[in-house]
């Protein structure tokens, strides 16, 4: 699918929802894509990206960010702690805050260089012992633990499991986010990322619908 086609999809899906157009963000994620096709929709004017890792995105985002003005970087793969000050320094959002020594080294390099990225608690809503987040249970307390560190928590994000409906675990992140004040929601990927927008999403993740399938 095209850039366009997946845009209009998502304005669709916005007004069936009753949602203003354009109160989704496309976050076209370009890990492990080829080049060229990540210029291609550089070209096209798109400027906000997610990638999965920091040593990958080091690799490939400098020069593109010096080539197209108002790039727009997010981090949405798990960030270990000796990663963290790369990341701030070249990331503005990380998708991926899930545990409380991360926010704690967080905290300290942000503090030290006055500056934060926009960050997302990321909350294992399926329970996968194997996956990465909070536990929906433990997700008020932990981001009322980076709200006490001064942390710029603004949202939640979550990556349902393959095999479940997505909209049962889009619902769920909604209703944390909102009991707790949060105003973003980082949901939706390829396959449902319609389904995240009629469920509140503020951020959609799409990688191989736009890109094609990674190399
Ligand atoms: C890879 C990835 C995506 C994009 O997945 P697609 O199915 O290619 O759209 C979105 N979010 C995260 C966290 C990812 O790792």
């Amino acid at each position: 699918m095209s850039l366009k086609e997946i845009t209009s999809r998502i304005h669709a899906a916005e007004r069936r929802a009753g949602r203003p157009k354009g109160s989704t963000r496309l976050i076209a994620v370009s890990k492990m894509q080829p080049a060229e096709r990540v210029v291609a929709v550089l070209e096209e004017g798109h400027r906000l990206f997610g990638e999965n890792r920091v040593q990958e995105a080091a690799g490939k985002w400098p020069a593109w960010r010096d080539a197209y003005a108002g790039v727009e970087l997010h981090l949405l793969g798990p960030l270990q702690t000796n990663k963290a000050r790369q990341a701030l320094e070249m990331f503005d959002a990380i998708h991926s805050l899930d545990r409380p020594k991360l926010a704690r080294t967080l905290a300290r390099l942000a503090q030290e260089r006055g500056d934060c990225p926009d960050l997302f608690v990321q909350v294992n809503t399926g329970e996968e012992p194997q996956k990465a987040g909070v536990l929906p249970a433990d997700a008020d307390a932990f981001v009322q633990e980076c709200r006490d560190l001064d942390l710029p928590v603004k949202g939640l994000m979550c990556i349902p499991p393959v095999d479940e409906e997505p909209a049962l675990h889009f619902a769920l992140l909604a209703k944390i986010a909102e009991r707790n004040g949060l105003a973003w929601l980082s949901m939706g990927m390829s396959a449902d990322f319609e389904t995240a927008v009629a469920l509140g999403a503020t951020h959609v993740r799409v990688g191989s619908a736009i890109f094609g399938a990674r190399g």
